[in-house]
């Protein structure tokens, strides 16, 4: 959970979570669809996939206990050297690199290495100092406390060298350097889309639709989603039998940004409270709002039934 998101942010989503698949089991015995509402709203759904499939993994091939090999671990859906190295130094089983932002942060000032560390030469180069910076014994006080001397004191901004143990051996702070230290790469521009999100309503019922497996939000019950161009009775009329529309209204649009793209969003609202729904796909369902939680939606789906 912690990938990519705040601790603030993740503690009610993990506290919730845990009191329901408490151990490894309990999540390789649920469905996928349940595992993913529990993750609904923290956003990085592969996150929640990646769990979940390798809770199977763990069940099948391992008898439900956590693997404690390297190769073993690493081979697990979602998990990279860095966790990895994490899980068995911070479990004090061997010492083992690990390399989050805070540890590439606090190493690099350190060392003061220059350079643009997602490339490949000097990743490899901070790895290796990482390695050799790694302790035979203690390491999984070690490994917390780099972790936690990156998250609490060598700050991307507001680091705080007066409180920091090592200020005596900081390169960069003898070159007074700190803030050059690890080099920014250039930010990519954003692709921006839009979509009108349909936002049918009977009485306080919505109709969401899964989606594919891939794209945008994969696999989570959204609006359905059309190209600005298409149109919305045609569109309703074929997906869901519904012919007679009562009431057609929009709410502002808004932008929604994901890592990687900024969406603007269209909702245009319809009522149908006394058309009848003849047909609806497989993939459609209608939700009532108060219940929007316990199914995978993205944050965008429940901004708007808040606003409703
Ligand atoms: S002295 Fe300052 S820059 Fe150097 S590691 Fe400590 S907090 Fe970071």
């Amino acid at each position: 959970m912690l990938q990519q998101t705040q601790v603030k942010t993740v503690i009610p989503y993990f506290t919730k979570f845990i009191s329901k698949f408490p151990k490894i089991n309990d999540l390789a015995n649920s469905e996928q669809s349940e595992v993913m509402s529990h993750w609904s709203g923290l956003g990085y759904y592969s996150r929640a996939r990646n769990l979940h499939k390798a809770a199977l993994i763990i069940k099948k091939d391992y008898g439900g206990i956590f693997p404690n090999k390297f190769d073993e671990i690493l081979s697990l859906p979602g998990i990279g050297p860095s966790t990895a190295g994490a899980i068995l130094s911070l479990n004090n089983i061997e010492p083992r690199a690990i390399m989050d932002g805070n540890v590439k942060r606090v190493l690099s000032r350190h060392f003061f290495i220059e350079g643009d560390l997602t490339k490949a030469g000097m990743l490899k180069k901070i790895w290796k100092l990482s390695e050799r910076c790694t302790p035979e014994t203690d390491f999984d006080i070690y490994t917390q406390a780099i972790m936690d001397l990156g998250a609490t004191v060598c700050l991307p901004k507001k680091y705080k060298c007066d409180q920091c143990p090592v200020v005596k051996s900081c390169i960069a702070k003898k070159k007074n350097k700190i803030e050059l230290i690890p080099q920014k790469k250039a930010k990519k521009q954003k692709r921006k889309i839009e979509y009108n999100f349909l936002v049918i309503r009977s009485e306080d019922s919505f109709l969401l639709e899964q989606r594919d497996a891939n794209g945008i939000w994969p696999g989570l019950w959204s609006f359905p989603t059309l190209e600005t161009d298409e149109k919305v009775e045609s569109w309703i009329e074929s997906n869901t039998g519904i012919s007679k529309i009562n009431y057609q209204n929009n709410i502002d649009s808004f932008t929604h940004s994901l890592s990687h793209i900024d969406i603007q969003i269209n909702p245009v609202i319809i009522d149908i409270s006394d058309s009848k729904v003849e047909r609806l796909k497989k993939n459609m369902t209608f939700i009532k709002a108060q219940k929007i939680n316990s199914i995978a939606t993205s944050k965008a789906v429940k901004k708007i039934i808040d606003r409703l």
